[in-house]
């Protein structure tokens, strides 16, 4: 009895682009998205507004239906917080000569806050509390690069 085997060993670094489904809940937002269209969806128990959208209220513990609840939010909102670095977000090794300014944004209307970029601002210029708004990206994709990142009202 012999059991022939072929056996292949590729050794080095293999570069694989891949998608991955974000789920309903951020499949309508991130669609939203690419119309620079902002949306959030509604506790029905509590009445918070998140964004992004979840399926579960962690107050509450209750699922918000996929078809209901959904809330059309505004392109504006209040700096809730901010720290600036020069790294950046999704790359840690390699300092920039130019630091980034990041924000939590609470959007009007909303109870939870995002992250992204402010735009436009030294930092003696960035106040917790000051209204901002958000800058789109000229060309949207439908993820989160749609916008660019908030400006100073
Ligand atoms: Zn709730």
């Amino acid at each position: 009895m012999s059991e022939d085997k072929v056996i292949v060993v590729n050794k080095g670094m293999v570069r694989a682009d891949y998608n991955f489904w974000v789920g309903r809940y951020l499949d309508k937002f991130f669609d939203n998205l690419e119309n620079k269209k902002l949306v959030g969806n509604k506790c029905s128990k509590c009445g918070d507004v998140f964004v992004p959208p979840r399926k579960i209220c962690g107050k509450c513990n209750v699922v918000i239906p996929l078809e209901e609840n959904w809330v059309d939010l505004p392109d504006t909102g209040i700096l809730k917080n901010y720290t600036i670095t020069p790294y950046r977000v999704n790359d840690r090794t390699d300092r920039k000569t130019k630091d980034l300014s990041l924000g939590m944004i609470q959007i009007d209307g909303s109870n939870t806050a995002i992250v992204y970029r402010l735009l436009n601002l030294k930092p003696d210029e960035i106040k917790i509390g000051m209204k901002l708004q958000i800058e789109w990206a000229e060309k949207t994709k439908g993820d989160p690069s749609d916008i660019k990142g908030f400006v100073k009202m």
